[in-house]
């Protein structure tokens, strides 16, 4: 059987680098060298420099280039890490179409760090090809996409603006952290380099910070390949170990999660102290039926409205099951309050113009009985 012929659950276990060819050993070894020896000057060793590249960081490199569907995959020390170093293909003067409410991270890298290397950005809403057209200008070199969006979960149609791009010579990059390639591949639909934040439901644990880039081809593997090695953010090979270990279960958590997820927004809609639920997987999600061409689930991040900052903090503070943090994607349910968290820095009219009112917070649905789950918000709820 060819890894191709595969299908993604057998993927996700026998993804190449499962047993160790020395020695049988049923997980890739952790190799825990900063440096490697020559035995042969004249021949030196594949691996020489862990910066350059070591063998568990590369067992996890293919890994997740194989789940995407794509040429060669990249370790990073964070999401973070992974995508600047993606904007990092662009050069001074360029411009760069992007996703109007991105992770705030991503924002925060293009307004002030990238603008200071005079890497100009547009944020627009994806969910209108037409404010993605017109934002096209004559230096522009790259569109940004993040769908679902966070936290409204705004859908941007990838293969549209994959076209679009592709025609005028733009590079497509997404974040798809959200869905994971078990739900959304990307690649498949044209874009050329994939990223993720594998802190979320890659790794799936709360345990471990990485990120990934995959991209579509060879010859932008090399430029990204360069970047990593020159920039240096690359991720370890304990934290490449752990986020292995996570990634074999990402196909059940992400169904027990996502079943959870639809049962809780169902049940939210029809509580009288919810004003609105926003989850793609909701009959009137605007753009549903465009998350359903290009996805194959809608994942277990659910948002929703309670009226008011005051019923929010109220409720956050009586939950006893989620933990109440930043960060989604893992074991644990989470619930987070962008307008305290995530979203705290934004100017309170620029947040709300974006739908993220003081009433709005964020659950990333577990693995914890859906029940047990729903019984917690009712008695949280019940002001
Ligand atoms: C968390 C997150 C990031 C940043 O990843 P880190 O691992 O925290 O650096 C990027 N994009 C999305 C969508 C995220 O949720």
């Amino acid at each position: 059987m060819t890894q191709s012929d595969k299908q993604f659950s057998t993927k996700l276990i026998h993804f190449g680098k499962e047993i160790d060819k020395e020695t049988g050993a049923s997980s890739v070894p952790i190799f825990q060298a900063s440096t490697f020896h020559h035995f042969d000057l004249e021949n030196p060793p594949v691996h020489d420099y862990s910066r350059s590249g070591n063998p568990t960081r590369e067992a996890l490199e293919e890994y997740i280039a194989l789940l995407e569907g794509g040429s060669r995959g990249f370790a990073f020390a964070s999401g973070m890490a992974a995508i600047s170093t993606a904007f990092l293909l662009l050069s001074a003067g360029d411009h760069v179409i992007v996703t109007e409410d991105v992770y705030g991270g991503t924002y925060r890298l293009l307004t002030t760090v990238l603008n200071r290397l005079n890497i100009d950005s547009t944020f627009v809403d994806m969910t209108d090809f037409e404010q993605v057209k017109q934002a096209l200008k004559e230096n522009t070199k790259a569109v940004f996409m993040e769908t679902p969006s966070n936290p409204t979960l705004k859908i941007t149609d990838i293969a549209e603006i994959a076209a679009w791009a592709k025609e005028r010579g733009l590079l497509t990059m997404l974040d798809n952290t959200f869905m994971t390639p078990y739900h959304q591949r990307p690649i498949e639909l044209g874009v050329d380099i994939v990223i993720h934040s594998a802190t979320k439901f890659l790794g799936g644990h709360s345990d471990v910070l990485a990120g990934l880039v995959v991209t579509a081809d060879e010859s932008l593997g090399r430029r990204v390949k360069q970047l990593q090695n020159g920039l240096g953010a690359v991720l370890s090979a304990q934290e490449s170990w752990l986020l292995m270990r996570g990634m074999k279960t990402l196909k059940v958590r992400m169904e027990a999660s996502e079943q959870s997820a639809i049962k809780l927004a169902q049940w939210l809609q029809a509580h009288p102290g919810v004003e609105k639920v926003y989850y793609p997987g909701l009959a009137d999600h605007p753009r549903g039926d465009v998350h359903a061409k290009q996805s194959k689930g809608f994942g277990a991040v659910v948002s929703f409205d309670v009226g008011s900052g005051e019923r929010a903090r109220r409720m956050l503070g009586r939950v006893k099951l989620p933990l109440v943090a930043v960060s989604l994607g893992a074991v644990e349910s989470i619930l987070s309050y962008p307008a305290m968290m995530s979203h705290a820095a934004m100017p309170r009219d620029v947040r709300l113009a974006r739908g993220i009112t003081d009433g709005l917070v964020r659950y990333s649905v577990g693995l914890e009985d859906a029940d047990d789950l729903i019984r917690d918000l009712e008695q949280a709820l019940d002001l």
